[in-house]
């Protein structure tokens, strides 16, 4: 029997992609914004090649952005976002910026980087950026360093950074790990809702998504599938002379057997009390009634016991397929009319019957 079907994490995956997008977008046109400002302020001050610089930058980011526009393409988005950012932070600190401020910005760097990577590439890209403004710092002679500092400057800088860098890690640390047991909570909630707790097969809710996705299925593309529902026969019986808890624990033998029979791609389910749907992607009504019919005389052979006393169990069921109904409901409807008949014609049967080749033509069992 196939697994149950896990919550959608795909789904929370691109929720959460499509949100991390969004505040990137919004990054974006701020820093764009702010970097066309301060390229004018330095335009006014007569810092030419500053003020081009910077609106360089602004063109850049434009460009990943419309790039981001055109190909919805994420990764890129990021990886281009962080290198245009990561070489205009390495420009403000070996020019100094405005006034030697440059490298203040640097500050805006760690959460951004924990917000876009991961925590480990995030702490050595983090490593990478303290190691090249240190390198700018130590050695104002390089060729591409035109800034100095004040050494009070350097050292409350490189203090102030590190200790940001840090309690950036430790709080996407715990939003991380707030963010796992929170998916896995709600992985085992939404597991127990789709249950049945006796058998630990799927539950009738369950039951009831996979056949409208299967309907849909159909809908779109003309899988056809087919549906047979199973009821144990006087299963009363088994309660009153054997005690509730034989009932139970036969409910449970059954369901083991049961999925052992079915097919992979066959789902099986309690569908309430001790009726049991078996759901049959791409399956013909002569396939189902076959599949139907084999689960049945198995569970007639099968040596049930509980507490070393052996208890006779059969099934009947009602099997029907989605050509024949064309809705779900009448699906359904018409595989409990079969069920019922194949109960009123003695039980342990499967309806409707498949005629045998001298059988005379009679009239078809099914609703
Ligand atoms: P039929 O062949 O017509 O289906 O007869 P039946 O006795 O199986 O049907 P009926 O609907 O009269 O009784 C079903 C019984 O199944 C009654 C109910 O107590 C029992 N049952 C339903 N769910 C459970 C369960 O989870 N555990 C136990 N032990 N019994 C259950
Ligand atoms: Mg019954
Ligand atoms: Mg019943």
């Amino acid at each position: 029997m196939s697994e149950l079907l896990p919550i959608d994490h795909r789904y929370a995956g691109e929720h959460e992609e499509a949100q991390v997008s969004r505040v990137l977008t919004w990054l974006s046109v701020m820093a764009t914004a702010f970097l066309i400002v301060i390229g004018a302020k330095s335009w006014a001050s007569d810092h030419m090649v500053h003020a081009w610089v910077l609106w360089s930058f602004a063109i850049a980011l434009s460009i990943n952005m419309a790039y981001f526009a055109r190909t919805g393409n994420l990764a890129f988005q990021k990886f281009s976002l962080l290198l245009i950012v990561s070489i205009l932070f390495a420009y403000l600190v070996a020019t100094g910026g405005e006034s030697n401020t440059g490298p203040l910005w640097l500050y805006a760097f760690p959460p951004l980087l924990f917000y876009v990577t991961s925590l480990r590439v995030g702490t050595v890209v983090l490593v990478l950026c303290t190691v090249i403004a240190f390198i700018v710092f130590s050695f104002p002679e390089l060729p591409f360093v035109t800034a100095e500092y004040h050494t009070d400057f350097k050292i409350r800088f490189f203090s102030t950074l590190i200790f940001e860098s840090m309690f950036c890690y430790i709080l996407e640390a715990s939003r991380l790990k707030a963010r796992n047991e929170l998916v896995k909570q709600a992985d085992s909630l939404e597991k127990a809702a789709r249950t049945d707790e006796l058998t630990r097969l799927p539950n009738r809710r369950d039951m009831q998504s996979r056949l409208q996705m299967e309907f849909s299925r159909y809908q779109r593309a003309g899988h056809h599938f087919s549906i047979a529902l199973l009821d144990l026969d006087l299963f009363k019986n088994i309660n009153d002379s054997a005690g509730h808890d034989a009932g139970d624990d036969v409910l449970k033998q059954f369901a083991t057997l049961a999925q052992s029979i079915v097919r992979q791609t066959d789902v099986i389910a309690r569908w309430g009390g001790e009726e049991f749907l078996i759901l049959l992607p791409d399956t013909s009504l002569l396939q189902a009634l076959s599949l139907a019919e084999r689960l049945r005389s198995e569970v007639a052979s099968y040596p049930f016991e509980f507490r070393g006393k052996e208890l006779p169990v059969t099934i009947s069921a009602g099997v029907c397929t989605i050509a024949k109904a064309g809705t779900l409901e009448e699906l359904l409807r018409q595989a409990d009319a079969n069920l019922y008949n194949a109960k009123e014609s003695g039980r342990n049967r499967i309806a409707p019957r498949v005629r045998t080749r001298d059988e005379p033509v009679a009239e078809p069992a099914d609703a």
